[in-house]
């Protein structure tokens, strides 16, 4: 067989893309995890399923496929099996792989079956290579609602299995655009305003809840402008409107009212507010907390906030491992390596928070979740051979 024919790998990801993976179903997360790990063991690995209970029962299993060579350092690839489903776009079958040309299609080639594929086409060929690290590869669950029954529960409870003195982690859920050296901090908050409705001629009789907030609203809006002025020390991506991150803030959901000839008694205020990767999200809650209490006092409403959030987190660009990252991947892509922050939230600031150095790159693709998702098989190709190339010794 050529040795880069990706034969192997483009027929494990088209079973992969078989599993309707739904992260709102999660039908198929144990046939899914028994493929993988079946596939793993036969393949010589070392499988561990560790499962995260859920409150609704349903089972939330994650893998960690181990090929140890003996190394002294371990290199973790993190990857995920659920997809977003969003079933109303899709004209054809989400959960058939096709290929148009030098591209394939469907529902998780990208979004991250593909790093699964790949990563497996890798450590089966490093299995016969010298390694200078071992590779465990984690495939969890759950990744595209917060990772808090795969990625998070394993940094959280099993934290030990990922030694920071001797693992470095690769995220491999992303673009291969740059090489993401940290992520911004995600909070996501409501407001909620409640109030008494009535019937429509009658407003002397019930205070317009929407007349209310809508100016109170305008006024929110502002918080944009007071965030942007929040930059990071780190650079964006080089396609951002900005050279550093920058804090971001959007309204996202604006819900009240049923009927027509009804004053409605109540008015959802949903918001995202994205920190810096340095920032404390703690603190920045804070920070709109006391913004929108003092806007709300003047409009004379009163309206309940609720906020959680997860803190990014950012690695030294000048430590070893991210400067031999960036290295091979000049080597593979042939371009020089962008080192920036991720924009959004990535898995990287779980494992992360429990001290192992921790990028995020590749496998590429575009348009996921939508009907469009693609990734080019080239992308695959050059993703495989940075696994092999940032594993393997060199020659001697
Ligand atoms: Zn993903």
């Amino acid at each position: 067989m050529k040795k880069d024919s990706l034969r192997y790998e483009l027929s494990l990801l088209s079973k992969l893309v078989d599993f309707n993976t739904d992260v709102q179903t999660k039908s198929n997360y144990v046939a899914i995890t028994d493929f993988i790990a079946k596939e793993a063991r036969s393949l010589g690995f070392e499988v561990e399923v560790l499962r995260s209970n859920a409150k609704d029962k349903k089972p939330r299993p994650n893998l960690l496929i181990t090929m140890d060579r003996g190394a002294k350092e371990n290199l973790v690839i993190a990857t995920h099996f659920d997809v977003v489903l969003s079933r109303e776009a899709w004209k054809r079958k989400p959960n058939k792989m096709r290929r148009e040309g030098n591209k394939l299609m469907g529902l998780g080639v990208a979004d991250d079956k593909g790093a699964i594929a790949i990563s497996m086409g890798a450590m089966r060929e490093l299995k016969e290579m010298d390694c200078k690290k071992n590779i465990i590869l984690v495939v969890s669950c759950d990744e595209e609602i917060g990772g808090g029954h795969g990625i998070k529960f394993l940094a959280e409870k099993h934290g030990k299995k990922f030694n920071p003195e001797k693992c470095v982690c690769l995220v491999m859920d992303s673009t291969s655009h740059h090489v993401g050296i940290g992520c911004s901090g995600v909070i996501r908050g409501r407001i909620n305003f409640k109030s008494i409705g009535g019937h429509a001629a009658y407003p002397f009789r019930h205070p317009n809840i929407v007349h209310k907030v809508l100016p109170f609203l305008e006024s929110l809006k502002e918080y944009e402008k007071k965030r942007s002025k929040a930059v990071s020390i780190i650079n964006a991506p080089s396609f951002a409107p900005h050279k550093k991150v920058w804090g971001r803030f959007n309204i996202t959901i604006v819900r009240s009212g049923m009927k027509s000839n009804i004053i409605p008694s109540g008015f959802v205020v949903g918001f995202d507010i994205r920190a810096l990767p340095e920032e404390r999200v703690k603190k920045v809650m804070n920070e709109f907390r006391r913004f929108a209490k003092k806007l709300m006092k003047k409009h004379k409403i009163k309206g309940r906030i609720t906020m959680t959030g997860t803190n990014g987190y950012f690695v030294n660009k000048d430590h070893e491992f991210v400067k031999e990252f960036a290295g091979v991947v000049k080597k593979v892509f042939r371009k020089k390596a962008e080192l920036a922050c991720d924009l959004g939230g990535t898995d990287g600031r779980f494992i992360a928070r429990i001290g192992v150095l921790t990028v995020s790159f590749g496998p590429g693709g575009e348009h996921a979740h939508s009907p469009e998702e693609s990734i080019t098989i080239n992308e695959l190709k050059k993703t495989k051979k940075l696994l092999i190339e940032l594993s393997k010794k060199e020659n001697n």
